[in-house]
């Protein structure tokens, strides 16, 4: 399947005044012709892309009908327009299918064009020294013909400069920028089977070898063996399935279930910023420097091992017992929502390019539960960096510890309606489902 990305680079300062009003003046106008296209056309549209409708589509935004328009656009821009109007009846009926509601007419508002190749053509290395970009829109009609500097900005050229998308050729254009999209073909992938686990597999498999264990007296032979058993059935599982999950820290950023971590330094960057004066100028320098710090190590995660991924959610920071217990009030005044919204929000982005499934799960007592026997206790954590179970004696790295937790959390979930508590227990993001 194909996925689509945009990107927008903004021209309105590099223009002059009077190619604004010639560009608003064309918009106008075109907007006028998408609108007398839909009002005499709307009911020639049908709901759906079949291959009789493609007839249709081109009897008229191509033929005849063409000549039948007042307007001083030349023929190959009224094209375009009628190409707009066409696309924006068919959505809105279809949307309105698909919602069961009445079909209402869609209305153009004047505050975009979207152009094809024969209007606009991008030059993507023009000989200038100041822009490298350049848009010309000519064949408007009335001689008009506005040719648009524009700089690339780094977003874009994520796209441009990767061979795997390929840039439309079409353009959608508005009175500050021009946006310009790419498309990438994609494999889908598969996590029905860790659907299947959710519906109580885990869940029961998993009590069962505690239950298990339980009946073994401690620290003998047979119930190392029935810890070691549980503990290899979490991480095939995690492994299998391709899944991945993810504990935010402090001193470093992320904890990964293959016991990786990324972001050594995080805590540093946020003593950093602690130390500037709020809203100073170094203070907001400071920031973006912790925001390009956690965009490069969300940028480095392997993505395409993973079909799945999982994190805690640890948005209600001050409330947090997590937090509140893991850290020292000074520690705690350095973290805020802002970084772990943006965490999740860059994670979210880089797993959507990837097609990677993402989730969050609640953190609550992640981190001070036992991933093998399940016993809670905040002692369990007698040192930040260890994880150290009283009742079984099972000990990691705190940080892969809780991002397993976080795993468990999601794959021991059962849906179901009569307890509406659980359903908050997860929020739930489906991307691409
Ligand atoms: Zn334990």
């Amino acid at each position: 399947m194909k996925i689509t990305r945009s990107s927008k680079c903004y021209f309105k300062k590099f223009i002059t005044r009077k190619k604004q009003e010639q560009l608003e003046l064309v918009m106008k106008e075109y907007s006028r012709i998408v609108n007398q296209f839909i009002g005499k056309y709307q009911w020639k549209i049908s709901n759906k892309k079949t291959k009789r409708d493609k007839k249709t589509q081109f009897d008229l935004c191509y033929k005849d009908y063409i000549h039948s328009i007042d307007t001083w656009l030349s023929a190959r821009l009224i094209k375009n327009a009628f190409r707009e109007g066409y696309g924006m009846v068919q959505s809105a009926k279809s949307n309105a299918t698909t919602r069961k509601e009445h079909y209402r007419r869609p209305y153009h508002y004047g505050n975009k064009m979207i152009l094809s190749e024969t209007i606009a053509t991008a030059e993507f290395n023009p000989k200038t020294k100041e822009f490298d970009l350049l848009v010309s829109l000519g064949s408007i009609g009335n001689k008009i013909k506005i040719i648009i500097p524009l700089k690339k900005n780094n977003h874009f050229n994520e796209f441009n400069n990767d061979k795997a998308w390929i840039i439309s050729k079409s353009i959608t254009i508005t009175n500050k920028y021009i946006q310009f999209s790419f498309e990438k073909e994609i494999q889908k992938k598969d996590i029905s089977d860790v659907e299947e686990l959710r519906k109580g597999k885990f869940a029961d498999e998993y009590k069962s070898m505690q239950n298990n264990l339980i009946t073994f007296s401690k620290d003998t032979p047979e119930f190392v063996e029935q810890r070691n058993n549980i503990y290899n059935y979490i991480n095939t599982t995690i492994q299998k399935n391709k899944i991945i999950g993810l504990d935010c820290g402090i001193n470093k950023l992320l904890a990964s279930t293959d016991n990786q971590t990324f972001g050594e330094g995080y805590k540093k960057l946020l003593e950093k910023l602690s130390r500037k004066k709020q809203k100073s100028k170094a203070w907001y320098r400071c920031k973006e420097e912790i925001r390009e710090f956690i965009d490069y190590n969300i940028k480095n995660l392997n993505y395409n091992l993973y079909n799945l991924l999982v994190v805690e959610d640890l948005d209600n920071v001050h409330k947090n017992m997590k937090l509140k217990l893991r850290l020292s009030k000074n520690m705690r005044r350095l973290v805020s929502k802002w970084t772990f919204r943006y965490i999740y929000e860059r994670l979210f982005a880089y797993c959507d390019l990837n097609r990677v499934r993402y989730r969050q799960v609640k953190s609550f007592n992640n981190s001070r539960t036992c991933p093998i026997c399940n016993y809670t206790n905040q002692k369990n954590r007698k040192v930040q960096s260890d994880f150290c179970c009283l009742e079984c004696g099972y000990s990691d790295n705190a940080d892969y510890s809780a991002s397993k937790r976080a795993v468990i959390r999601y794959l021991s979930w059962k849906p179901t309606v009569s307890n509406p508590k659980q359903i908050n227990e997860e929020k739930l993001l489906y991307n691409f489902v």
